[in-house]
């Protein structure tokens, strides 16, 4: 089955243009034209993916995105105006998953949106869901002796007891259980967490870390991201 992609765009042309482009690579697309519009369909039916505009009319694309996750962790990739750093900023801590500045190549949209749904797949859309296997890696789940990160259902548990995480906090977490033992430098993860084209500082990666530490370390009394002075972040992989 194919992805099912929301376009948010009001200028017509535009929204037009992409739907046109991502139905021609096979996604099963929609589009709306306003921000209330948008977030009412966004939370009656499930998409793998929303593409946003950030100045909408009605409400504006931020305001779509932090009430959409606070009812559903579907992935949203911003369209932003040129410049406007600090859309891109809020855009991403209230969990947009990426942002594309406009106007953009349609073949780097087409990339990005591959990597948002391959790094960000929503269970129970369209996407096509796998039958439930045994092992936990097979159902999209990375475990660290009694935390569970289940991918598809974007939640961490400990020892059963629910950990709310940012969508960017889950992502630097998933990066760091993908690779126990590999010991990661904030370049590498400020690229998976931030996308390969963020600028700014990398030490926003730890502060990332600080916040994973005060809802993980700090509150179940464990070591689990460690420092390696100089180099970067690592999780070791979990010795019983
Ligand atoms: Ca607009």
């Amino acid at each position: 089955m194919s992805a099912k992609i929301l376009v948010v765009e009001d200028e017509e042309k535009l929204a037009r243009f992409v739907e046109l482009e991502l139905k021609h690579e096979g996604y099963d697309v929609k589009t709306e034209g306003s921000g209330r519009a948008a977030l009412f369909e966004a939370l009656a039916n499930n998409y793998d993916l929303i593409l946003l505009d950030i100045m909408l009319p009605e409400l504006n694309g931020l305001e779509v995105l932090r009430r959409l996750n606070k009812e559903k962790p579907t992935p949203v990739i911003l369209l932003t105006a040129r410049d406007a750093v600090m859309d891109k900023v809020s855009g991403l801590d209230a969990g947009a998953v990426d942002y594309i500045t406009k106007p953009f190549a349609i073949e780097e949209l087409l990339a990005r949106i591959r990597v948002a749904l391959k790094l960000h797949p929503v269970s129970g859309a369209g996407g096509g869901v796998s039958a439930p296997a045994d092992n936990a890696k097979a159902k999209g789940q990375l475990t660290w002796g009694p935390l569970v990160m289940d991918i598809p259902r974007h939640r961490v548990t400990m020892d059963g007891h629910e950990i709310t995480l940012t969508n960017r906090e889950f992502l630097m977490l998933k990066t760091l259980l993908d690779n126990t033992d590999i010991v990661l430098s904030r370049d590498t993860l400020l690229e998976k967490v931030c996308g390969y084209e963020y600028v700014g500082e990398t030490n926003v990666i730890d502060v990332y870390i600080r916040y994973l530490r005060s809802k993980i370390d700090n509150v179940f009394s464990v070591k689990m991201i460690r420092t390696v002075r100089g180099v970067g972040y690592v999780i070791n992989a979990w010795e019983s």
